[in-house]
């Protein structure tokens, strides 16, 4: 069996023991908590977490091998599931709001990120998260409004979560040592958040104005909308500016009227 670390899965080791422990402590972890950990790999993060006796410990492994190496190790002390972390099933996953770490694959991060935002009760499944994603994807995530990497993934992550970042983590703290930099994100579901009939509208919306990255707001207006000059006067806009400089609650209040004009 090959046991080194596979590219196609996004196995970087995380070595540095000063930031392992960081990441943990970051979770104040009591044993009434519930905690998953998305992709444990060699189990860097997972003993540290165990040290805490969470009250239950799940652990997402996709790897086969990593997956028997961990279940040989930890016996019952950890709810090992071998699956792609992308085919769970989070309404029927636990009763009670859980607590996720994940030092992620970069190639599934963000994809991973909208499925939980697409959870109607995002914040009934889960506590908090602690992520560790590629930089670049971080910095979208992130983003101020009316900079450059603001975006869909910046609009979709503030409309259900409140999120800041920790810290940056350069590539020499992991093994094999990635071509990029890493960055430490935490989140919690909010409580109350903007209602849609179908949350599938705030997507469609970012996605046509974030489609015209450069142009003015006039032309996704029209796309969306047949009478665009009443919605542009009703959210008192301007039709001259560009869709990064809207902040999230502008994005909204459109696609509240774009579901209105279906209706
Ligand atoms: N947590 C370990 C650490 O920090 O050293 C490993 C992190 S490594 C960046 C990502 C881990 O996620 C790997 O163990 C990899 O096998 C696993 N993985 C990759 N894709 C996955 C998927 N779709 N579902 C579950 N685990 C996955």
């Amino acid at each position: 069996m090959n046991f080194g670390p596979k590219k196609s899965l996004g196995q970087n080791f995380l070595l540095n023991k000063e930031i392992i422990k960081y990441i943990v402590e970051l979770g104040k972890i009591t044993n009434e908590n519930i905690v998953i950990e998305i992709g444990p790999g060699t189990g860097n993060l997972t003993e540290e977490i165990l040290k805490k006796s969470p009250k239950k410990f799940f652990a997402i492994e996709k790897d086969k091998n990593l997956y028997l190496e961990l279940k040989n190790k930890y016996k019952s002390d950890i709810k090992l599931i071998n699956k792609d972390v992308l085919k769970i099933e989070w309404n029927d996953f636990y009763n009670e709001p859980c607590l996720v770490f994940g030092n992620l694959p970069y190639n599934i991060s963000a994809k991973l990120l909208i499925d939980w935002i697409r959870l109607n009760n995002l914040n009934a499944l889960f506590k908090k998260f602690i992520l560790m994603f590629q930089k670049e994807v971080a910095d979208r995530i992130v983003a101020n409004v009316n900079s450059s990497k603001y975006g869909r993934l910046t609009i979709l992550t503030e409309w259900k979560m409140s999120v800041k970042k920790i810290m940056d983590i350069e590539p020499n703290n992991f093994f094999p040592k990635p071509k990029v930099k890493s960055s430490l994100l935490y989140f919690e579901p909010r409580e109350r958040f903007y209602r849609f009939d179908n949350s599938k509208n705030l997507e469609k919306v970012t996605n046509i104005f974030f489609q015209n990255r450069r142009k003015m707001i006039k032309k996704p207006l029209n796309i969306l909308f047949n009478d665009s000059k009443k919605i542009i006067k009703k959210l008192n806009l301007d039709e001259k500016c560009r869709p990064q400089n809207l902040d999230p609650l502008t994005y909204f209040k459109i696609s509240k009227e774009y579901e209105n004009e279906l209706n």
